[in-house]
């Protein structure tokens, strides 16, 4: 085992170490809160949320008791609203179970919802003192490429072998700074292309330093084709100016979240016959499809997406929710005030430039 890894690691650390909300803390519920917002995320974008996030919720017991709705809306824009869901779950469980107190045994940890190795790692290396190394795509970066390791590292067997050699680096002493560290040298100086060995305080003993081999290490397997979905959605004003919209069930993706009611397209289906079809579907409502108000794209991590929105008039019908848990009209002011998904998000700032007049006459009101 490389002596100096860890000694040079810290040192580099605690110089470039940036000053964030959640490193003045050893509050593991805070630290935990951190974790979950920086998992895919870049950490400018996590600050506001953390620091929003953690001013109305600033204990555990007040996340557990929160409305749904509101949880969701100081998340909204984030993405990945499982991760906010099972935030609330967890700490249900912490405050019903563990008397309020995060537990700090990674077989416990591990057990509560959402909670994955990574973040079980973090929170009890950063908050506990444990010596528990993370994994993530920075790390097995820096490790790959210090050990020459040429396998894929989308293998099972590869992710193991990798797991071990940071278990077998990580110190007892400040195991949450060697696991910053290490994740921080990943994002800054040993990155993807181009890593900046000159700068790195692992380049005397690393395999690869000053080498082509930065090039083809670490190996990742091509990715699967990322599906691409179109989808319609209506956009229903009543005689008030108010838009219809519908709350997602809390056990699909994007749970808990409201959206402008639709679906995905089918084959050989127009987007007009769409809306159509899933207004009929999930409303019970016959719609006339009228012009297309907006269409934009959006990704998600497993596939991407276009939104089609059209104005829609009802001709048959009253609205009533047979997928989703519950509909609302909702005026123009009030709208913001629900949490939305960020394709949809888009399309209400271009509803916001109108007002309650122009709605009606675009959907249909004479
Ligand atoms: S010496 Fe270069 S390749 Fe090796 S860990 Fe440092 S930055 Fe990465």
């Amino acid at each position: 085992m490389p002596l100096t890894f860890a000694n040079d690691l810290l040192n580099w650390y605690r110089n470039v170490k940036r000053d964030l909300p959640w490193r003045d803390t050893n509050d593991p519920y805070r630290i935990w809160i951190s974790e979950v917002m920086s998992q895919q995320t870049r950490i400018d974008t996590v600050i506001p949320y953390y620091n929003r996030f953690t001013e109305a919720f600033p204990t555990v017991y007040d996340l557990a008791s929160a409305e749904r709705q509101q949880v969701l809306k100081l998340w909204e824009g984030l993405g990945y609203y499982s991760r906010a869901r099972n935030l609330q779950d967890a700490a249900k469980t912490v405050v019903e179970e563990y008397d309020g107190k995060v537990p700090s045994d990674y077989d416990e940890i591990i057990k509560l919802k959402g909670v994955g190795p990574y973040t079980a790692a973090a929170v009890l290396s950063i908050a506990f003192n444990k010596p528990h190394a993370v994994m993530d795509g920075n790390v097995m970066r820096v490790i790959t490429r210090f050990y020459g390791i040429e396998s894929d590292i989308r293998s099972t067997h590869t992710k193991k072998e990798i797991q071990q050699l940071a278990d077998n680096l990580i110190p007892e002493s400040n195991p949450g700074d060697f696991n910053q560290g290490l994740m921080e040298l990943g994002a800054t100086v040993c990155t993807p292309s181009s890593p900046a060995c000159s700068d790195c305080p692992l380049q005397l003993e690393c395999t690869v330093a000053h080498s082509v081999r930065t090039e083809t290490i670490p190996y990742k397997s091509p990715a699967k084709k990322v599906p691409h979905h179109q989808i319609a959605v209506g956009l229903i004003v009543n005689s008030e100016g108010e838009l219809l919209i519908a709350l997602r069930p809390e056990d699909v993706m994007l749970g808990g979240l409201w959206e402008f009611p639709g679906g995905k397209k089918e084959k050989g289906e127009k987007l007009n016959e769409t809306v159509a079809r899933e207004l009929k579907e999930e409303l019970g409502v016959e719609v006339e499809v009228l012009d297309e108000f907006q269409s934009l794209k959006h990704a998600y991590s497993h596939f991407k997406i276009t939104l089609t929105a059209f104005w829609c008039r009802i001709e048959k019908g009253t609205p009533k929710p047979k997928s989703g848990d519950e509909l609302r009209w909702v005026s123009l002011n009030q709208i913001d005030e629900y949490p939305f998904p960020k394709a949809n998000k888009t399309l209400i700032g271009s509803l916001l430039e109108m007002d309650a007049e122009r709605l009606r006459s675009e959907a249909g009101w004479r």
